[in-house]
């Protein structure tokens, strides 16, 4: 079968399934349906609109109660938590941090901005996350514990870190992930940036490492328009890392005192009031997004040349983002499927460009990556959205 005709009956299958509304169907897009109008009025209404109201603490507690973690802290991005919890797991310039190629940019750019090297890992194609074998044997070869720190032998720098990415929402496996921190001494932060909803092994993401972080931009499963969330287990920590986002001013009824540079990363009220009306809408948005997956699924189950994106064994995904994957890398058929079906307002989207081969992140250690750039030329994301679901 030749490449167009191959799109054609994709694009047939696609367009069954979603193809017949008369507005273009983005990739992914927000819905405010539950109370957001409501809660972002009162705030308006209040003058509370900024560093000031009652919204950021509940929308903590709100997402506390549904996650089951204890301690979360809201910022303005998902960008500005990483940061923060690299600053927090004592990350410093010259260190080295373990992070995917396969992700978005902000993962390597959080490394970055602690004056720290991103140290590229690969993934594997059952999930997209970290290959945890290929991890281990890379760190086998290429380092040594010295007083309890993990050396890159190659650039004599200290490993620090690792960065998990549960790409899509699909968690990742974090069993191998942790043995591999104990033994090298790395402090797990997890950027669960995409899967608020996604259960490994019963237990919501972002709690297997010291810090977990949250997405809340305008793509993501919920939204405040923009904003992130630091999750801890240790109330310490957290607490640190409250002062730390909110310019480490010291509590005084009249009197600015801060004692450290402290960073403005608060998320303002408003955006804590959208995120308040958004969580409660989230059990619902995620049993559209799995019963959507099923879809995709289903509708493709029949083809040989390719597949949806499944969760893993013993996880429980958020499906925040469904995607399609070729049984043979093909960036040609990929290009031409997006641009074919952009004319018939489906939009679909191709991998993030590995981040190794980016102009700022080209000179940095990395280990084979060569399931990612295969990945990188198999994978098309499908629209996603939480209003699909309810057109099905
Ligand atoms: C969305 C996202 C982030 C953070 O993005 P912000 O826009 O800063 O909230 C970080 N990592 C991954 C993998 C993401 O998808």
């Amino acid at each position: 079968m030749n490449q167009s005709n191959a799109i054609e009956q994709y694009l047939a299958i696609l367009g069954d399934l979603i193809g017949t509304q008369n507005k273009e169907i983005p990739l992914h897009e927000p819905l405010f349906v539950g109370n957001e109008w409501e809660y972002v009025k009162s705030c308006i209404d209040s003058g509370w609109v900024s560093s000031v109201g009652e919204y950021v603490s509940l929308f903590e507690k709100k997402i506390a109660d549904f996650t089951g973690i204890p301690y979360v802290v809201a910022v303005v991005n998902g960008t500005a938590a990483l940061h923060v919890a690299l600053i927090l797991a004592g990350v410093q310039p010259g260190d080295e941090v373990l992070v995917p190629s396969l992700t978005f940019v902000a993962t390597a750019n959080a490394v970055a901005y602690c004056g720290a090297t991103p140290h590229f890992v690969d993934c594997n194609q059952k999930d997209l996350g970290i290959d945890i074998a290929k991890l281990e044997h890379s760190l086998s070869e290429s380092t040594i514990i010295k007083n309890g720190i993990c050396i890159n032998k190659n650039t004599q720098k200290p490993i620090k870190a690792v960065i998990p990415v549960h790409v899509f929402g699909h968690p990742m496996d974090l069993d191998g992930l942790q043995t591999i921190c104990e033994k090298y001494h790395l402090t797990l932060i997890e950027d669960a940036s995409e899967s608020l909803g996604s259960y490994y092994k019963d237990l919501h993401t972002g709690q297997f490492g010291k810090i977990g972080v949250l997405s809340f931009n305008g793509n993501k499963i919920i939204t405040t328009g923009g904003g992130g969330a630091l999750l801890f287990t240790d109330k310490k920590l957290a607490e640190r890392a409250k002062h730390l986002t909110t310019t480490a001013k010291v509590p005084h009824p009249s009197d600015y005192y801060h004692d450290e540079i402290g960073f403005n990363y608060r998320l303002p009220n408003i955006n804590a009031a959208l995120g308040c009306a958004q969580m409660e809408q989230l059990p619902k948005f995620i049993d559209k997004k799995r019963h959507l997956a099923q879809r995709y699924i289903d509708a493709f189950s029949n083809r040989q040349d390719l597949y949806v994106l499944k969760e893993p064994l013993g996880t429980k995904s958020n499906y925040w983002l469904n995607a399609l994957i070729l049984q043979t890398p093909n960036r040609s058929l990929i290009n031409q499927l997006i641009e074919k079906a952009k004319h018939n307002g489906i939009g679909l989207r191709g991998l993030w460009t590995p981040l190794d081969s980016l102009p700022m992140y080209q000179h940095c250690p990395k280990m084979d990556l060569t399931t990612t750039y295969d990945m990188f030329n198999r994978t098309i994301s499908l629209p996603s959205g939480p209003s699909l679901g309810n057109l099905l």
